[in-house]
């Protein structure tokens, strides 16, 4: 390894490259749940560089000396994408932090290592808006990019894909390219910008990307709507869509889980009802009124109780901050997340599907997502260890008998990569493993990620 921090140093200085364990600590984790999380290598070196041009000799050095690389965004992935299992290089985009906003193309060119909070920001300040919200706003654009990330707003507006207008890539051996750019259409042969897209740092580095933005919405209103049961909040939901309502985000959480993740914030959650839809509405003011309407008649006629409206600001970012933080509210106990996804039509019968398994395995199995997705995320706990791999196997199971998937925004990532190869048709795991060494004839970067070659 001397020899490749050395020739590492002669790309980006010596700041730039950190080889003591001590000092990298933070770079070795993800946010992937603690006990399915795969161990880092003990031998890695940490590189910041704040170019492409860095990043490919980077790259070139690593196919020379067959050492592989792990890109690094944010750190907050759910699936162990980007910890080095292997002795490698930890290449990190946080220096890539440019963002420009072009207001008459409503885009803007965006640094893979500009945070989700710096693009909301940046966005807002120019008059407009950039829809997309996973979770946690410390995720960088590049993770969000080869992650094809979801969130809470992709109902009206769509996910990370729909944003993505062109990008520059570091292929894994060095090359720097451009696909698309500042356009609406673009079918000039295969789409390798929708290839890089969701490949979870495996077919190349982001390092700038070109993302659309929207027009402010003049107005929005968060409605929460309670109900009894699972069963009737989740079979609500394709009601709501069929009647031609779309919100910006629509979301099904429990009493309980919204609870503790208030109370972790130090805030109250004191709201009467077991289960909920949120939904958040944008729009003209009187459209997004009748909207509100019209999805609390709907919820009634379907055996909800009365909704509840908020109409300040800070009233419904606190209903979204508290929604957001579930996840990290009540880590300490989970087993691992699951990110299923159904058919809209079919999400009730998965919650119900759900219901059967923790009652069969006197499990508890608390569920939320994003309802008008299909996107139901559940937990296996920490306290049903013991049963955790027949509760995987049973919800995952139960989403594909639905003609659902097993993964909707969170990928594959290194901690999926078996149950990926048995579920997907032989053929098509074939052709992910050729794209792979097309890309990566060494099999460099990023590694055990998504396929196994
Ligand atoms: C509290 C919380 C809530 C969340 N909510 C959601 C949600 O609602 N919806 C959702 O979709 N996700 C959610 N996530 C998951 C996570 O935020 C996303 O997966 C995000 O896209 C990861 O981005 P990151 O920058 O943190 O990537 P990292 O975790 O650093 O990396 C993720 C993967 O991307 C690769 N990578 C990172 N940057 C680059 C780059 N520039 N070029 C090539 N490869 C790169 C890594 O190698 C790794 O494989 C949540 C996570 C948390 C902790």
């Amino acid at each position: 390894m001397e020899e490749i921090v050395r020739r590492l140093v002669d790309i980006v200085g010596k700041e730039a490259v950190i080889d003591k364990r001590e000092l990298m600590e933070s770079y070795l984790f993800d946010e992937t749940c603690l006990p399915v999380r795969p161990k880092p290598a003990s031998n890695c070196i940490l590189v910041r560089p704040s170019t492409s041009e860095q990043i490919s000799e980077i790259l070139k050095l690593a196919n020379e000396k067959k050492v592989p690389v792990y890109p690094r965004g944010g750190g907050t992935g759910l699936v162990g994408g980007a910890i080095p299992t292997r002795d490698g290089i930890i290449v990190s985009l946080e220096r890539l932090d440019s963002i420009e906003v072009d207001k008459e193309n409503l885009m803007a060119t965006v640094g893979a290592g500009v945070t989700l909070g710096k693009l909301l920001k940046a966005a807002d300040e120019a008059g407009l808006s950039f829809p997309p919200h996973p979770g946690d706003e410390g995720a960088q654009i590049g993770g969000l990019i080869v992650c094809n990330a979801g969130g809470a707003r992709a109902v009206k507006h769509g996910i990370m894909r729909n944003f993505v207008k062109g990008l520059e890539v570091v292929l894994p051996t060095g090359e720097i390219v451009n696909f698309g750019g500042k356009l609406l259409k673009d079918n000039m042969g295969y789409s390798l910008l929708n290839l890089i897209i969701g490949s979870e740092g495996t077919l190349g580095i982001v390092t700038k990307a070109v993302i659309k933005l929207t027009p402010k919405a003049p107005y929005t209103l968060t409605v929460l709507l309670p109900f009894n049961t699972r069963h009737d909040a989740l079979n609500t939901v394709p009601k709501i869509l069929y009647a031609g309502i779309t919100p910006l985000a629509l979301e099904y959480v429990e009493n309980e889980v919204m609870r503790i993740s208030a109370e972790h914030l130090g805030e109250k959650w004191n709201v009467e009802g077991n289960v909920f839809l949120i939904a958040i509405l944008s729009g003209e003011e009187n459209a997004v009124y009748s909207e509100a309407e019209r999805i609390s008649q709907i919820c009634i006629e379907n055996r909800g109780l009365e909704p509840m409206v908020a109409e300040r600001r800070d009233e419904q970012e606190a209903i979204l901050k508290i929604r957001s933080n579930i996840f990290t509210a009540l880590k300490k106990d989970y087993m691992d997340i699951f990110d299923t996804t159904v058919p809209i039509s079919a999400i009730g019968k998965l919650a119900d599907e759900i219901d059967k398994i923790a009652e069969k395995y006197n499990a508890y199995i608390p569920v939320y997502g994003h309802a008008a997705d299909g996107n139901v995320h559940s937990h296996a706990m920490k306290k049903d260890a013991e049963k955790y791999e027949r509760i995987k196997s049973e919800i995952y199971e139960a989403a594909l008998k639905l003609g659902g998937v097993i993964t909707g925004e969170h990928g594959i990532g290194k901690i999926r990569v078996k149950e990926l190869s048995k579920l997907v048709h032989p053929k098509s795991l074939e052709i992910m493993k050729g794209i792979k060494k097309l890309f990566d004839p060494n099999n460099i970067l990023n590694p055990s990620t998504v396929v196994e070659i």
